[in-house]
């Protein structure tokens, strides 16, 4: 019973602090791992891509920037952040997701967390808007989200359809299908 209370403020504690970065301060203003640090890296807890952003973020950040986790997709690193802190990781112009996707070298997409699916596949399709959302049925039956791209931001898409569409699949654990409106 104790046991429990100690983990159920732990955990309060954990969701009312500030921006956090996964690699602790030390580490990033040395650039030389802790042992704790070391281990997070080592045990997958926070990925070689995650410690990069962490790096440009702590740079950048004045101590105001910070993410959850990142994830990897066919070129494409996708950022989770807090759902209100997309725009500030963004920055102004896409300033700060330029820096991150610079000192990366790759395309960068931020998300909000447990976001619903029209903020995630806008997030995730920005600058391209989208006209529409409406449900559709496959050959088989199956029930899918059709997300449709604004014809005249076809060519702002940040990547191949078929990549952003497992992005948005994989994050909202929904079947989707991005295509460009004909209309
Ligand atoms: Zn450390």
């Amino acid at each position: 019973m104790t046991l429990f209370t100690i983990i159920t403020v732990t955990t309060k504690e954990k969701e009312e602090e500030a921006m956090v970065l996964p690699i602790c301060d030390v580490c990033l203003k040395s650039g030389i791992l802790c042992q704790g640090c070391e281990n997070k890296l080592k045990t997958g807890e926070v990925t070689q891509t995650e410690l990069e952003i962490a790096k440009v973020l702590y740079r950048i950040g004045e101590g105001k920037l910070g993410f959850k986790r990142a994830i990897d997709l066919d070129g494409i690193v996708i950022i989770i952040t807090e759902a209100g802190e997309v725009g500030k990781l963004i920055g102004k112009g896409g300033k700060i997701v330029k820096a991150i996707s610079r000192a990366i070298g790759k395309k960068v997409r931020v998300v909000g967390e447990k976001s619903d699916l029209k903020s995630v596949a806008e997030d995730v399709l920005a600058p391209a808007r989208i006209s529409g959302i409406n449900i559709v049925f496959g050959k088989d039956g199956e029930e899918r989200f059709k997300i449709r791209v604004m014809r005249e931001d076809a060519r702002r898409v940040p990547g191949k359809l078929e990549t952003l569409n497992n992005i948005i699949e994989m994050l909202t654990g929904e079947k989707t299908v991005v295509v460009i409106d004909d209309t």
